[in-house]
């Protein structure tokens, strides 16, 4: 019997089998526990009391019987701009699906448990930093309200994986509502079996959007959502100071949500340009070029649908998506800024404030700190938010917050609920790199519990948390340092 009793074989396997295998997890070798999300394992109704051996070896790999039984689908994409015939799953195996009290199917899948039929070359495993650096970030983009695949644990082994030095192995346990990625359609386009297309997005569309049933074309409608939902998750990236730093159109959710978390970063201090994983160069997936390069990886997907719909509908799909981005950028923005009305200038001010920001203030804080601004024309500025600033661009602050405060005075914005609002919108915590890294370091020395302290604190990041007070400053010096790679 299962350790997880209330796992089903997942829905996707009602599909042909042309998108997937059965394959057995490779054990980790004397697993242990490095992270439980005991909330969000009742959330998924895994009670606390039953973390126990059986579930450690379940969620390890190493369990002497699956049931179900684990699989992995098959994805290609366009990795830096150039298609790459197969890509996955190389190492993540779906073990099933739970449902939760709303009825909502989750899929369990486990990231590192081993080879599959789809990765020829690399060794199907997942090193403990950056299984635990997948882990905090899931967590944390839910506690923003950003849509994202959840990390329900983490399960360690002494085994020896081998990246730039020796490390050592660990499997994530991930979940979401599915997997799917733009990379599965882009497989069954680029190979010629045009005939599983219309079965993988009838399976979307029963199961995730079923308001395309009604569209005169559902896949076409399908493609719509799916660049709907794209610039809207591009958009709450960018309103936090997110850059994914893989964006390749494997790493595409076709529900919008963010998935595999790699070299990633939150910037500290605001830089545009911000590129946080040093493998890229050339800058391809630097922090402004992400609404470009999600549209791009639409259009890529959107070839994947030429065989189910019109391309002069799939196109004006795309050609309306740099609009809704604004749209929704704009909406964020002016959300953080605490504004009630939409004015025609707003979109100056904002890009005047990030002119101000740029290479010379903490991203996330100027906007905490920016809340404590009264209304009034020359009330003298919080320090905190000037401490932001280096002594040169001290004035440039005085006059963009000048124009701000006259905004807000046309609107008749009343501070206190503005404050409130701000602070509901602007996070006080983000997984900043150094945070992160930390809590790999101590990890590696065997301590854990800053994991734990950090998923919690970033659960809620909107609410300022005294005990975590350590997580809310500027970051040190040594952040600077912090050197991010494609291996994991
Ligand atoms: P990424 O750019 O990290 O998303 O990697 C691209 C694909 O390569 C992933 O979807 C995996 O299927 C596969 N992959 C990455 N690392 C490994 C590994 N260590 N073993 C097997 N497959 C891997
Ligand atoms: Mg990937």
């Amino acid at each position: 019997m299962s350790h997880i009793p209330f796992l089903q074989p997942a829905a996707f396997t009602g599909l042909s089998e042309a998108f997937y295998r059965y394959i057995a997890p490779d054990p980790l070798n004397r697993p242990y526990w490095v992270a439980k999300n005991i909330p969000l394992g009742e959330q998924l109704g895994f009670p606390a009391d039953n973390w126990d051996e059986g579930m450690l070896h379940y969620l390890g790999g190493s369990a002497a019987h699956y049931d179900p039984a684990p699989f992995a689908t098959v994805y290609s994409g366009h990795q830096f701009g150039g298609y790459t015939p197969q890509l996955g799953d190389g190492r993540a195996l779906l073990i099933g699906e739970s449902q939760d009290a709303e009825g909502n199917g989750w899929e369990w899948q486990l990231k590192g448990a081993g080879k599959t039929p789809f990765s020829r070359f690399a060794d199907g495993r997942a090193v403990l930093r950056s299984s635990i650096r997948e882990y905090l970030c899931s967590e944390a983009m839910h506690g923003l309200g950003i849509p994202t695949t959840r990390a329900l644990a983490i399960v360690g082994s002494d085994d020896a994986v081998y990246r730039e030095q020796q490390e050592t192995a660990a499997v994530v346990t991930r979940i979401a509502p599915s997997f799917i990625r733009f990379g599965h359609f882009e497989y069954f386009y680029h190979t010629g079996q045009h005939q599983y297309l219309a079965p993988l997005a009838d399976f979307l569309i029963e199961r995730h959007y079923p308001e395309c049933k009604q569209a005169e074309n559902p896949y076409l409608a399908l493609f719509e959502a799916m660049c709907e939902r794209s610039a809207r998750l591009v958009a709450d990236w960018q309103a936090v100071g997110f850059t994914h730093g893989v964006l390749n159109t494997d790493n595409m959710s076709v529900l919008g949500l963010t998935i595999d978390y790699g070299p990633f970063g939150f910037m500290d201090t605001f830089d545009r340009r911000y590129v946080p994983n040093h493998s890229d160069t050339g800058g391809r997936y630097a922090y402004n070029e992400q609404p470009y390069i999600v549209q791009w990886n639409l259009s890529r997907a959107g070839s994947a649908f030429l065989p189910l719909c019109d391309k002069e509908g799939l196109v004006a799909a795309l050609d309306r998506f740099p609009e809704q981005y604004r749209q929704a950028y704009l909406k964020n923005m002016r959300a953080k800024l605490g504004l009630l009305e939409e004015k025609e200038n707003d979109s100056e001010l904002i890009a005047d404030l990030l002119e101000l920001l740029q290479g010379r203030a903490d991203f996330t804080l100027f906007f905490r700190y920016l809340s404590e601004v009264g209304n009034v024309h020359d009330e003298p500025l919080p320090q905190r938010l000037t401490g932001l600033f280096a002594e040169d661009a001290q004035r440039p602050l005085q006059l963009w917050i000048g124009r701000y405060r006259q905004r807000l005075r046309a609107e008749n914005n009343g501070h206190e609920a503005r404050r409130e609002r701000m602070n509901a919108a602007n996070p006080l915590y983000v997984l900043r790199n150094y945070l992160a890294e930390q809590a790999i370091r101590l990890a590696q020395a065997g301590d854990y519990r800053e994991i734990e302290r950090l998923r919690e604190c970033l659960s809620e990041p909107f609410t300022e948390q005294p005990r975590f007070a350590d997580f809310a400053g500027v970051p040190p010096e040594w952040a600077s340092e912090i050197c991010l790679s494609c291996s994991s």
